[in-house]
């Protein structure tokens, strides 16, 4: 561990953001400029990322399947909209075995495309519908600003890819996956999300309607933290997609598709971290307590560490590590926890061992006020009501600097002066022109119109025209 001090997160949240992610170990830069390496610890987040979104993707009746990195260039420009967003950021490969391919073949940038192609095969009937496929994957995305976990040349992933026989069903199916990335956000990671419809510019290439879940970093920008795309027919009309219905007439598919990337990671991050590092939310925290043994001659530490693995044994339904490193000093292990954002800590000397209590730590409460003392007979009920607090406390934390930093700005000239530190929540006419002008003279995009709006009339903030929606206009990602 680097002994220097972290970055100020005031000063320059941006070094600070790099550094914490490399001295806490998540990820390192590769020799590929734009890709990175997710280290372990990094990839234990992932995976727990992984194991709550798939958990929930499977109670909505989904399965998994594994679908090819290389699809043929021919396929991407079946659907127009679709090749032209992603044509910029395409790596594609020419030659394969020595030989130059007769079709230039695209790392998949998103699969639309070739799952479209196979379930063009699949689908015959009504009876084969709804078909509800997830595919957990990598996929390449030839970005010229790169930042770890946020914006790489590869990045990691999940992609669903779903076919309904009504329109109606595919919107109940976006917005269906679009409650699931809310529901893990906000109940697993403690991002408090905002769920909305984005506008047309900002959509998917090639939807309908995009929906998106965005998020507010501690700098107050806004990141895109999950998407899920109703595609209509376009990508049916594209690929071939048709069923038999249930007159016996040829009808195309309604598709749709939703994903959620390891850019999340960059959300919880920038959302929970502090000037000590990173702060893990208890659910997804690879290492949810952390034991920190305390002695100093060999009969305390054999009596310590006697106690230290019953408390271990206690807890071992959650995700638990002994620091039993000896060449490092208690107040050293302290720090270097707190930077990789362990929920809990739990320290135990000779005197706890004679009282029959330990101290827990909390990370979201540094110093005296987050220490508190437990006795051995209710750790293992008392520790994991203290994750559940810890999560709860971050999430309430995280929804009150959201909230203190929205403004609905009466006019556009207070619009302008406050969107440097706040998101704006803002009548828009729905006009590309007033969004495009917005974001050329203030750096704000629309980041989604929430859903949770009532029937309302206002004025366009920057034409003054009647709205009838508000969109959250903010800086983002
Ligand atoms: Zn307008």
């Amino acid at each position: 561990m680097n002994k220097d001090k972290l970055p100020i997160q005031e000063e320059n949240f941006s070094d600070w953001y790099n550094q914490v992610i490399q001295r806490a170990e998540l990820a390192d830069y590769a020799p590929v400029r734009g890709t990175m390496v997710v280290r372990p610890y990094g990839w234990a987040i992932w995976e727990n990322i992984q194991s709550a979104l798939d958990e929930r993707f499977k109670a909505t009746g989904h399965v998994n399947a594994a679908f090819p990195m290389f699809i043929p260039m021919s396929f991407l420009e079946k659907e127009k909209e679709h090749v032209e967003g992603f044509s910029p950021e395409l790596a594609i490969v020419t030659i394969g075995g020595g030989q130059v391919l007769e079709e230039p073949l695209v790392v998949r940038p998103t699969s639309e495309t070739i799952i479209g192609h196979m379930y063009a095969k699949w689908i015959k009937s009504y009876r084969d519908l709804p078909v509800l496929i997830n595919q957990w994957a990598n996929v390449v995305r030839w970005e010229m600003r790169t930042r770890l976990f946020l914006r790489t040349l590869e990045f990691y992933w999940q992609e669903g890819h779903t076919a309904h026989e009504t329109a109606e069903e595919a919107e109940i199916e976006t917005r269906q996956m679009l409650d699931v990335y809310t529901d893990f956000a906000v109940n697993v990671a403690a991002v408090p999300v905002i769920p909305g419809l984005k506008s047309d510019s900002e959509k998917f290439a090639g939807a309908v309607r995009s929906y998106t879940i965005e998020a507010m970093m501690k700098d107050i920008k806004a990141l895109q933290s999950g998407t899920s795309h109703n595609l209509g027919q376009n990508f049916a009309r594209a690929f071939d997609i048709q069923y038999l219905d249930r007159n016996n007439e040829l009808q195309y598919c309604w598709t749709t598709s939703w994903g959620l990337s390891t850019r999340f990671i960059g959300a919880i991050i920038m959302t929970h971290g502090d000037d000590q590092g990173l702060v893990l939310p208890p659910r997804l925290a690879p290492i949810q307590v952390v034991i920190v043994p305390i002695f100093r001659s060999d009969e305390e530490q054999k009596e310590v560490m006697r106690v230290v693995e019953e408390v271990a044994e206690e807890l071992s339904a959650l995700r638990v590590k002994i620091d039993d490193r000896t060449e490092l000093t208690p107040g050293f292990k302290f720090n270097d926890w707190e930077l990789r954002g362990v929920p809990v800590r739990i320290e135990i000397g000779p005197k706890d061992v004679e009282n029959n209590v330990v101290v827990a730590a909390r990370r979201d409460i540094l110093g005296r006020d987050g220490k508190i003392r437990i006795n051995m007979a209710e750790i293992s009920m008392q520790i994991p009501a203290l994750l559940d607090q810890i999560h709860n406390n971050k999430l309430e934390k995280a929804t009150k600097f959201r909230n203190d930093h929205i403004i609905e700005p009466l006019d556009y000239e207070t619009f302008k002066t406050s969107i440097d530190g706040n998101w704006a929540l803002s009548y828009w006419c729905g006009s590309g022109e007033c969004e495009a002008k917005i974001k050329e003279e203030t750096k704000a995009t629309i980041r989604c119109l929430p859903l949770d709006q009532g029937n309302q009339q206002g004025a366009c903030i920057l034409c003054g025209k009647p709205a009838d929606k508000k969109a959250f206009f903010a800086k983002a990602y």
